[in-house]
């Protein structure tokens, strides 16, 4: 299972905690937490989270619902489970238009090298296995070459390309491609890229907004999903990303990509605990196939083997 060999390098740290949870003693509970704490922050739980899920274990113990370490290990990964399920909601479920006459329109977004093109490619794939007629929105109008690269991934999943001509502002293209699929009429769904990089960050997130209020302002039931795509190999600095482009732009979905790498996959808990937004997809390699739904449950199996 790919999922699984991607978080290797989270398990080699975890086995550490396998440790912890052989020596449990009651008598030592406060040790033993510390332990534990010390060895969630390692595989990258913000401090906040790993807190929360301690205090939780304290509690069980206290009330008598934890005695060993195998107990401990067990409620661990539900207090986990729980994070990812309650606070992110249905992972399985993506948000469709409920307007015949108007596509379901996806803007997606992430800082430049993320996978975000990568991640267009695969939901492109994704939606045409499910019988969709996709169209692609170039917005990143700063990277020379983002067109380009979106242009294989449309010519590859069978997806047409909205397009504009040279020099249009994002908020525009943006705007001319909703109208387009609109009238096209057999469009269902848009998938709208946009830059990942520009001279600064607050100019970045100036950009983004004024795409989404772009498209809003040609059909206000639109974006109908604003996916956040955070590469699992960052550790804890997917938490800040996460924050400024969550505090900005509404994000109603995370997609985590590279964890079939060295990815360690542990800081996305702080980021649904945090900002109470669903892991939706995960990436697990380059091409279109590597999609997959988000399974909380095999997820923190995988962490905590
Ligand atoms: P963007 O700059 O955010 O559009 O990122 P790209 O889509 O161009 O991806 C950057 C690099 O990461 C490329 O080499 C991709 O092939 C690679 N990549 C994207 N997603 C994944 C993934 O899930 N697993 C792996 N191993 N590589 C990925």
């Amino acid at each position: 299972d790919r999922v699984i060999s991607g978080t290797s390098k989270t398990r080699e740290k975890l086995s550490y905690m396998d440790e912890i949870l052989g020596l449990w003693r009651l008598e030592d509970l406060d040790d033993t937490l510390d332990d534990l704490e010390e060895t969630l922050l390692s595989v990258d739980f913000g401090p906040k989270t790993a807190g929360k899920v301690l205090d939780t274990i304290r509690e069980l113990v206290e009330d008598g619902k934890i005695k060993t370490g195998e107990d401990c290990k067990r409620a661990l990964k539900e207090t986990i489970v729980n994070i990812l399920v309650n606070d992110g909601g249905d992972p399985t479920k993506m948000n469709v238009s409920d307007d015949e006459k108007i596509p379901t329109c996806v803007l997606i977004i992430g800082v430049n090298g993320g996978g975000k093109t990568t991640t267009i490619g695969k939901l492109s794939n994704w939606y045409k296995n499910a019988g969709a007629k996709v169209m692609m929105v170039p917005g990143d109008t700063f990277r020379a070459a983002a067109a380009e690269q979106l242009q294989t991934w449309a010519d590859r999943t069978g997806a047409i390309m909205s397009k504009s001509p040279p020099n249009t502002k994002p908020g525009a293209v943006s705007y001319k491609a909703v109208d387009e699929a609109i009238a096209m009429g057999d469009i269902d769904v848009i998938l709208a890229d946009t830059s990942g990089r520009l001279h600064t960050n607050l100019d970045l997130m100036d950009e983004l907004v004024g795409v989404k209020s772009s498209i809003k302002k040609r059909e206000p039931s639109m974006p109908h999903e604003v996916l956040l795509v955070l590469d699992g190999t960052t550790g804890l600095n997917m938490l800040n990303q996460a924050r400024e482009f969550g505090q900005q732009l509404g994000v109603t979905g995370i997609i985590l990509t590279k964890l079939d790498g060295t990815a360690r996959g542990g800081a996305v808990i702080s980021v649904v605990d945090e900002m109470k937004i669903p892991v939706k997809f995960v990436g697990v390699g380059e091409t279109m196939e590597d999609l997959q739904v988000f399974e909380p449950l095999s997820f923190v199996d995988a962490l905590f083997p």
